[in-house]
């Protein structure tokens, strides 16, 4: 009896070593005596990411008693692109991230992991064209009689050459917003903050991107909007909440739902490591075990086993780390996939009143930023005395040019004579600044992406069935947080079946950028529906903004 106590006081602290060797990694373990610490424990799987993605992927399969360990190379933030930065108790939401879903599972997903943290907030948004405002989505009335007699006039009637004549199978996002809403309206509205965003020519963008984006909104479906809403509901029960009128969002920005997530698979006994970068991932294809290798801040590296790995870092970083090698045609696709990255400038502001709006789009050439968010509008608590408001002004670059290498003095200054310049700050009222940098914040969707991504595919499917890719960059897919953690959650199903039984790539396929709709309001059937044979049914959500 004593021995087997001793044995099972043993088993407990070798258990305690395998715990230890998660949270703090293999260093610490290799330095106790190495009958107790054996090898390092075989984890079901190791994700690469803790953003929305590989946070539900781990706290999915945490919560059927799977044990995971998450590697994020941030040494402070979890949530990806949607986590939020803190500075001097200002909060700073990358992008502004509306919490919207019609699928039934996300929204509940969200509901569990941050409840009573999530506020119902009304949006708000606007466009800044020739010193004038315009509410987006647009209004069509109030947009022509803005825009002037002789303005409104021209744009009816390109609106009317373009429906009288379109572009027959437009492949650029120019033919196919033209084709939508008349070539003036495309210059006023799409063309000046588009071609900020994506730093190159509508002409060169695919069509593709303003399907998935902007496929829900037309002309007629605006005007539609703008006659309806005026009409009182009959039923007040009856009154529908649009992605128009109100979003969910966490007091203190996106980033509160996945901290709480991150505390939540801690608890269930899995691991979120920050501060560690995935160098190399090996398989082994006798055993069926992947190596994932991280570089930690101190720049040592660990080793991690696992059955299957699931990556949400982008395709073009994970691909060359493979061994064995992939074919050199897929790893040259990889290489070939390109990013649009860019920065926030945040601002810490006196209050004055001046803006109620969640973010306003900037159709203006003559200022190089392409969007302002309010944060304040977003949550209260984003600032932590009421005195002030924090904006942030979006600058769309690539990593590495002159916006992207600026020093941070050079870019608040940028930013201050900016925001007084379209009106919605005087400069002396600026107090503070910080610089956020965002690398590979969208996919770019060129000519050639999907034959790029397909090739990638191809080449992962024939040799590693266990490695699994979900997300936004990890697919390159304009996923937003519903979409990613969708894929998530398929992965997660499958991994838990042993089979691949739903098509994580049907996720989002034919999705669109909606403007209406109703959160939640797809069933399981949206989740359930994506199994290998039928890639067809997707749920389609939306959220950020496109124009
Ligand atoms: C401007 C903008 C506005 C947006 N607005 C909305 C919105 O309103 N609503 C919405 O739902 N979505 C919105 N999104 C989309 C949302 O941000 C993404 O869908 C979501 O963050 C994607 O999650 P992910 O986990 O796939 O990727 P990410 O958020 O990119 O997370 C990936 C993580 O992997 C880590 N990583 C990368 N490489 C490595 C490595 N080698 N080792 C370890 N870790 C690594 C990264 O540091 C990161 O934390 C917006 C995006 C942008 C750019």
């Amino acid at each position: 009896m004593p021995l087997l106590h001793l044995f099972s006081v043993l088993l407990d602290f070798r258990n305690l070593i395998q715990v230890l060797h998660l949270a703090l990694g293999s260093g610490v373990a290799s330095r106790l005596p190495c009958f107790l610490c054996m090898e390092q424990p075989v984890l079901k799987a190791v994700i690469v990411g803790a953003g929305p993605a590989g946070l539900t992927a781990a706290y999915q399969l945490s919560k059927q008693h799977a044990r995971v360990a998450v590697l994020e190379s941030d040494p402070q933030y979890v949530g990806g692109i949607s986590r939020t930065v803190n500075y001097k108790g200002f909060h700073f939401d990358i992008g502004g991230h509306r919490f919207f879903s019609k699928s039934h599972e996300v929204e509940d997903l969200w509901t569990e992991i941050a409840g009573d943290d999530l506020l119902n907030r009304p949006r708000s948004s606007r466009v800044y064209y020739r010193g004038q405002f315009f509410t987006y989505p647009l209004k069509p009335f109030e947009a022509l009689s803005k825009l002037g007699l002789i303005e409104s006039f021209r744009c009816v009637l390109s609106f009317l050459a373009a429906r009288l004549h379109p572009t027959c199978h437009p492949k650029t996002f120019e033919d196919w917003v033209v084709n939508q809403f008349g070539k003036r309206l495309f210059r006023i509205f799409f063309k000046t903050y588009t071609e900020k965003v994506w730093g190159m020519s509508c002409q060169e963008i695919s069509a593709d991107w303003a399907a998935q984006r902007i496929k829900g909104l037309s002309l007629a479906s605006a005007m539609k909007h703008a006659l309806l809403s005026e009409r009182k509901p009959r039923d007040r029960k009856q009154v529908v909440k649009t992605l128009i009128d109100t979003f969910r969002y966490p007091r203190r920005g996106p980033g509160m739902m996945w901290e709480a997530c991150a505390e939540k698979i801690r608890k269930l006994g899995s691991a979120v490591l920050l501060g560690r970068r995935v160098v190399g991932c090996r398989f082994d294809s006798k055993n069926k075990l992947w190596t994932v290798t991280s570089r930690n801040a101190a720049g040592h590296l660990e080793e991690f086993h696992a059955e299957h790995l699931i990556s949400s870092m982008p395709i073009r970083e994970l691909v060359p780390q493979i061994e064995p090698h992939l074919p050199e045609v897929a790893i040259h696709a990889a290489r070939s996939l390109r990013y649009r990255d860019f920065l926030t400038v945040g601002l810490i502001v006196r209050d004055r009143d001046r803006v109620s709006d969640n973010w306003i789009y900037i159709h203006d050439s003559s200022v190089q930023v392409g969007r302002v968010q309010n944060y304040k509008s977003w949550s209260p608590e984003m600032v932590p005395d009421p005195a002030y408001c924090c904006y942030g002004l979006e600058y769309f670059c690539f990593e590495g040019d002159g916006m992207w290498a600026a020093p941070d003095r050079q870019l608040i200054e940028l930013a201050k004579k900016e925001i007084h310049q379209v009106n919605l700050a005087s400069s002396a009222d600026v107090v503070d600044g910080c610089v956020i940098r965002q690398p590979k914040a969208y996919p770019v969707y060129d000519d050639a992406y999907q034959q790029h991504v397909e090739t990638i595919r191809k080449a992962l499917a024939e040799k590693f069935p266990t490695l699994h890719l979900v997300g936004r960059n990890g697919m390159h897919k304009y996923n937003n947080q519903d979409h990613a953690m969708m894929t998530a959650m398929l992965t997660a199903k499958n991994i838990l079946a042993d089979e691949r039984q739903y098509d994580v790539w049907a996720v989002n396929q034919d999705a669109e950028y909606h403007e209406a709709g109703t959160a939640g309001e797809e069933s399981t059937g949206a989740m359930s529906g994506i199994p290998v044979a039928d890639a067809t049914s997707v749920a389609q959500s939306c959220s950020e903004g496109v124009a």
